[in-house]
């Protein structure tokens, strides 16, 4: 099981790192966790653009050109947990809505004539409205016209997430929020998601389940941004180490305007999710790193790159909301509203290849095979 050392500790680790800690990490074929715990550091923040330089290094010898390209589709905002700060949470009184398995493939069949062929698949914590089995039929309808359905949704047991992938689901994202014990109490008030310890072992049981990709991340702005980094590497090394077959990826979102008063307790700059990306990148060579649609256009531009591998576009956070526009049913506002093509353009402009398809089911034998 993977033990996380205090938090402080890891922020005491940080703080402890020299100018010198950074250089060696920046040279370093692999830069291991003391090497990331100084990437980290406010020492490295001085040689940023040295940071960038070596993360395009290692991301274009191993991703060559290429970014990757998906969008959600949320299919219920209906959720039993109490987050202080997410729109979707269990006290807030907004509208709320659950997609039939029509409407839900319909939205599916949309992004796919729009040209995605990967799909994310999101819904709020209701098991009662989006459970195993809604999400295994949705997959089975859809899943030959698409070449990657992850999903993220409540954590579920090893059994469940095996059902989900021989039905045809591909991947899951859970996200730990914050790596934080003490942080995570007081932002999870209620329901499943308040056991800390429980969500922080789902990953493993998603790869032991034989998933083919596992996403891990933190929300920023919920703890201090370098310890959380210093966590996700931690967590990514200990799940590389156990599931060598699996492929992981890391997200950063950073906390966007959404329903209730909640304001982020840390506040984290580009700049320093720029840091962020390119000390994960040198730390993890393979990892494939996401930067969605909570970022600004010409941040999201700047970074193509320098090191994330895959990019959401065209992206509504409203269940429904590729078929009926309404904002008023947003977990919360994104920050680059540009189409596919208009994010493709971008892609393409900075001498990069957008990729809509990077995987076939016939490459993996007896998946899907029901
Ligand atoms: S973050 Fe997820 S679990 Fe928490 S309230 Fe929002 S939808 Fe529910």
């Amino acid at each position: 099981m993977f033990i996380l050392p205090p938090f402080k500790s890891l922020q005491k680790q940080i703080a402890a790192s020299t100018k010198a800690d950074v250089k060696q990490a920046l040279v370093a074929s692999h830069a291991g966790i003391d090497g990331l715990a100084a990437l980290l550091s406010p020492r490295a923040e001085e040689m940023l653009p040295q940071l960038a330089a070596r993360s395009a290094e290692i991301t274009a010898a191993r991703f060559g050109r290429t970014i990757q390209l998906y969008a959600p589709v949320y299919v219920s905002s209906f959720c039993t947990n109490k987050c202080a700060y997410c729109g979707f949470s269990a006290e807030n009184k907004i509208e709320r809505r659950v997609l039939s398995l029509d409407e839900a493939e319909a939205e599916m069949d949309i992004l796919h004539r729009r040209g995605f062929n990967h799909i994310l698949l999101v819904a709020g914590e209701a098991p009662a409205k989006v459970g195993v089995d809604y999400l295994a039929e949705l997959a089975r309808r859809t899943r030959d016209r698409f070449a990657a359905i992850t999903i993220e949704v409540q954590p579920l047991s090893t059994a469940d997430y095996a059902t989900l992938f021989k039905a045809g689901i591909t991947g899951v994202a859970v996200y730990q929020e914050t790596y934080d014990p003490i942080i995570y109490k007081q932002v999870h008030l209620s329901g499943k998601k308040a056991d800390y310890d429980y969500r922080l072992k789902s990953p493993a049981r998603v790869a032991e389940a034989g998933m083919r990709e596992v996403g891990i991340g933190t929300l920023m702005g919920l703890a201090n941004w370098r310890a959380e980094g210093l966590a996700l590497g931690l967590h990514l090394a200990w799940l590389r180490k156990h599931f060598w077959r699996t492929n992981f990826t890391v997200s950063f979102p950073r906390m966007r305007p959404a329903e209730g008063d909640f304001h982020p307790l840390e506040e984290t700059s580009e700049k320093q999710l720029s840091q962020l990306l390119f000390a994960l990148r040198i730390f993890d060579h393979d990892v494939g790193l996401v930067l969605s649609t909570r970022e600004e256009e010409r941040y999201r531009n700047g970074m193509i790159g320098l090191g994330p591998t895959r990019y959401s576009a065209g992206s509504c956070t409203a269940p429904g909301g590729y078929t009926e526009p309404d904002s008023a049913l947003e977990q919360f506002s994104v920050g680059d509203h540009r189409s596919l093509p208009e994010v493709c353009d971008a892609i393409r402009s900075k001498g990069h290849d957008p990729v809509h398809k990077d995987w076939d089911a016939v490459f993996q034998a007896g998946q899907p095979i029901i």
